[in-house]
């Protein structure tokens, strides 16, 4: 049994990994999670046969195993109804809360696994070695602040909690302290016996969820992308940490799978908004936290109505599309699809230009769009597109905000400053698609909507687009 078991190990490892390779394009991304569901199911299956193969083993107390397999059975029916149930009701706009709720669960399941591990070695009055003690220190480390560190973001990203930064005065102090105290509590646990190491262990969760709720807390909307990925490396690593205490092979590459994935996902996505790496994990370092340019007098903006635009867009030979998440707040990808088939059909030159962070997911907008069944061959990436937009005679700015934004390159106090933007007020006239004034997820007001060039239509963004259809006839 324990061979076939390892055997279906590897196997949904390999399936892991070519899941992954699927995900990396849009053309194989549903084969990609169906080869992940096929992994994971595999490795559910594979370890219930472990538990069974136990029930036959006369050396050992049969109680205890039953009870072991009723508590796993009933504990996967309630998680896998409760996820089934979440699922199901999750809007797309919602995902990036239910990813980082479900990050949190993984730093918990790490801290939990640490506990159990450690309160069996000390139950059986054994003396653990120094590996054993090094993985359940770190795996709860690890676990702890990925739990609260995730839970913040789920409050962020759910706008239960303001996007804005948490600056403590001396905060970078504040984390220094965290860590150079958990490493001294480390020496303490590894030299303590039994129960007496319990202590350091408890003292060192505490100031673990401190550090993951601080360190999240300090990071502004803006950067949210990146934390979002970053939570993903952790519980990555957390599980990694847990798979070594549990010595379950799959757990560890799994968890290392992820850890690593979701660590190149983060630098990618600081590269594309021109952050440092460091900076964003030591939690908002270098960004002194100011909100700016709410208060500033930009002057007046312009109103359109829908059937002018529709007149401005006929009279066009080349439209950019940016989306944003209003785009998917309103679910209006399947009218700009079919705005997009009319104008086409015309012999408009019709594409997209869509930034690496628009909407609250690394690659929303391109899941919209290949929902309402836009062409892959006219969606194209913030520098693709940047470089046509002088030459371009209507963009149509679709519930974008932070991602359109000159303050980016114009103000250099700007919590935004230094992000790349798609620069849209370049081309000939730019339509915003947006219900009111109101500011961006960074909370940064957007001199875009101010340009001379630039002209509001105010209103849910899906009714509006209906609206243009209908007047294209
Ligand atoms: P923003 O979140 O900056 O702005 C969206 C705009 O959509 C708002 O200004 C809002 O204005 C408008 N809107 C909302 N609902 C509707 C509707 N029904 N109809 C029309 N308009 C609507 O969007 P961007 O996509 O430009 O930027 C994404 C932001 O999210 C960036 O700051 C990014 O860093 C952050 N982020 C991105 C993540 C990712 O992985 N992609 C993850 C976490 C955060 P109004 O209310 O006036 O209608």
């Amino acid at each position: 049994m324990v061979s076939f078991v390892s055997g279906a190990y590897i196997l949904s490892a390999l399936l892991f990994i070519l899941a992954l390779a699927g995900l990396s394009r849009h053309e194989t991304a549903r084969r990609g999670n169906q080869l992940g569901m096929a992994g994971m199911t595999l490795a559910l299956v594979a370890t219930l046969l472990l538990v069974l193969d136990l029930l036959g083993d006369d050396h050992l107390d049969q109680g205890p195993v039953v009870v072991g397999l009723v508590i796993v059975l009933v504990a996967g029916g309630i998680g896998a109804a409760i996820g089934l149930r979440l699922a199901r009701r999750v809007e797309m706009t919602g995902m990036p809360e239910l990813i980082a709720m479900m990050h949190s669960f993984v730093g918990l399941a790490a801290v939990m696994v640490g506990y159990n591990t450690y309160l069996e070695v000390a139950d059986l009055g054994l003396r653990a070695d120094a590996v054993h003690d090094g993985e359940v220190f770190l795996g709860v480390f690890i676990g702890a602040v990925t739990f609260t560190g995730s839970v913040v973001a789920n409050l962020k990203l759910s706008a239960r909690m303001g996007s804005a930064p948490l600056t403590l005065p001396g905060r970078h102090l504040l984390n220094l302290a965290i860590l150079v105290a958990s490493a001294l509590l480390m020496v303490w646990f590894m030299n303590a016996d039994g129960w007496a190491a319990l202590a350091p262990l408890a003292i060192m969760t505490v100031l673990a969820l401190v550090l993951g709720f601080h360190l999240v807390a300090a990071i502004g909307g803006g950067d949210m992308p990146v934390v979002v990925s970053m939570l993903n490396s952790y519980s990555g690593w957390a599980a990694a940490a847990a798979g070594f205490m549990l010595s379950n092979d799959l757990l560890i590459i799994t968890g290392a799978l992820v850890g690593s994935s979701g660590a190149i996902l983060s630098y990618l996505m600081c590269r594309a908004m021109n952050r440092s790496f460091v900076s964003v994990i030591a939690g908002g370092f270098g960004s002194d936290g100011a909100v700016s340019g709410e208060a500033r007098d930009y002057g007046e903006h312009r109103e359109i109505q829908a059937d002018a635009v529709a007149e401005l867009l006929a009279g066009a030979s080349s439209v950019v599309i940016t989306p944003g998440y209003g785009m998917a707040v309103a679910q209006a990808q399947y009218p700009v699809a079919e705005m997009t088939k009319k104008l086409r059909e015309r012999g408009v030159d019709v594409r997209f230009g869509i930034h690496p962070v628009a909407g609250r997911l690394p690659g929303h907008m391109n899941v919209l769009l290949a929902e309402a069944k836009v062409p892959y061959d006219i969606v194209l990436e913030m520098d693709e597109v940047n470089d046509d937009l002088p030459d371009t005679d209507v963009v149509l700015v679709i519930g974008a905000n932070d991602t359109v934004n000159p303050a980016a390159m114009e103000e250099p106090g700007s919590p935004i400053a230094g992000m790349p933007v798609l620069e849209v007020w370049k081309a000939r006239d730019v339509v915003v698609f947006k219900r009111s004034m109101a500011t961006g997820y960074a909370g940064v007001q957007n001199p875009l909507f101010f340009k001379e060039n630039t002209q509001m239509l105010f209103g849910d963004a899906k009714d509006r687009v209906a609206e243009i259809v209908a007047a294209l006839g």
